[in-house]
């Protein structure tokens, strides 16, 4: 049975972890905090003291961590993944992280023969409880073949899209679309409030048309609601869009909305609603608008 170390269990890693142990895989889990962890062997994992004891008993090392810092430590520390991972495993990162880091540890691996894929996530929460996850896979080819049964019990949608990094790469440009559009839906939403519209009525007909798109149908509820519990913080798509940001000063590319977007969600974080879900940033449309209560 392919065994499979599955460190962060966060909002993501719990729900994509749960998935793994469904598909019959045997997950052995380690988190920061406690409480994950004991979930875990609720529903049949096992509980690793530390991140050696997880990557060395797996055939598959799974990261699904915050930034760029944590993985590079939880990776590339001593006692870290690939110092503790079995020559030839697999080490699959599919946290959201810088693509020059992913390339880093990509490096590292090869050094001591591991395998390394970089394969961030989009769907959120629910994607990651329903295992609809969309998932870009940066890395071999052919590890990325080896590897693919695991990351089908987690997405529905698992591409390969290039060599190391280049799955933060794409994960970097989804960043930018769902910052812009989350900011179109917030201002609409505001708009037509303010000139006494039905939401809902106007929200069937943009559905039927070329505006219509998944931030709508999946948040626009929650979104007239005022319902911002996280889902996907605030701090979170802030770091995103300083990788998006970065990445595009490095390409040489101008993203006027993207930098316009990394200002707006760094105002709304620094106003203390980093906690939030991203789609909080309707709260900062209001303020602009004189229009918060
Ligand atoms: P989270 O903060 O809920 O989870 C991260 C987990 O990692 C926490 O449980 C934390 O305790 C653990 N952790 C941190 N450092 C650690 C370490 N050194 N050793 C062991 N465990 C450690 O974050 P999340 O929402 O699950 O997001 C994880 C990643 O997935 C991020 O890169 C995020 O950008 C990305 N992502 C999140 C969403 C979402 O909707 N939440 C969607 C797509 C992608």
């Amino acid at each position: 049975m392919t065994v499979i170390g599955f460190i962060g269990l966060g909002i993501m890693g719990r729900p994509m972890a749960a998935n793994l142990l469904r598909a019959g895989y045997s997950v052995v889990g380690y988190s920061r905090s406690e409480a994950p962890v004991v979930e875990l062997l609720g529903l049949g994992g096992r509980a690793a003291t530390s991140v050696a004891d997880a990557s060395s008993v797996a055939d598959v090392v799974i990261t699904m961590l915050p930034d760029s810092g944590d993985v590079e430590d939880v990776a590339l520390g001593d006692g870290g993944v690939i110092a503790s991972a079995q020559a030839g495993s697999i080490y699959v990162d599919m946290s959201t992280i810088r693509p020059d880091a992913s390339r880093r540890v990509a490096e590292a691996g090869q050094r001591l023969g591991v395998r390394v894929l970089d394969a961030p996530v989009s769907g959120g929460e629910v994607g990651a409880r329903e295992g609809s996850l969309s998932i870009m896979v940066g890395g071999g080819r052919h590890d990325f073949d080896d590897v693919k049964p695991v990351l089908d019990a987690m997405g529905s949608t698992v591409i390969y899209v290039g060599p190391a990094g280049a799955g933060q790469t794409v994960k970097a440009a989804n960043q930018l679309m769902v910052a812009g559009i989350i900011e179109a839906v917030a201002e609409a939403i505001v708009l037509l409030e303010a000139c006494g519209i039905d939401i809902e009525s106007a929200s069937r007909v943009f559905q039927g048309g070329l505006a219509g798109n998944e931030i709508l149908t999946r948040k626009g509820g929650s979104m007239v609601a005022r319902q911002f519990d996280p889902g996907f913080r605030v701090n979170l798509h802030h770091k995103d869009l300083g990788i998006v940001t970065e990445v595009a000063r490095q390409a040489g590319v101008t993203i006027p909305l993207g930098a316009m977007m990394a200002q707006l969600m760094g105002a709304l974080r620094a106003q203390g609603d980093g906690n939030l879900d991203h789609t909080a940033v309707l709260r900062l449309i209001e303020r602009l608008s004189g229009r918060s209560n």
